[in-house]
């Protein structure tokens, strides 16, 4: 993971959610809408460390539990 990303609209950011089932860190990337109420969404299929739960690419973030 390099860092030195631009900061931008239309640029993946990684986020941490907890994993639903089991509680645990889920590293997502999420792409942010273009207007200011638009909500994230999951730009990636990622799949939980500890109990394999995939948090699916298009996924709103408002509904996963970020941390
Ligand atoms: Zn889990």
């Amino acid at each position: 993971m390099s860092k030195g990303c631009q900061e931008g609209k239309g640029t993946p950011r990684l986020t941490e959610i907890s994993c639903p089932r089991c509680g645990g860190v889920i590293e997502v990337f999420v792409k942010m809408g273009g207007g200011v109420n638009e909500t994230g969404r999951l730009v990636s299929d990622e799949s939980c460390p500890k109990c394999g739960f995939v948090a699916q690419a298009g996924t709103p973030l408002d509904r996963c539990k970020t941390l």
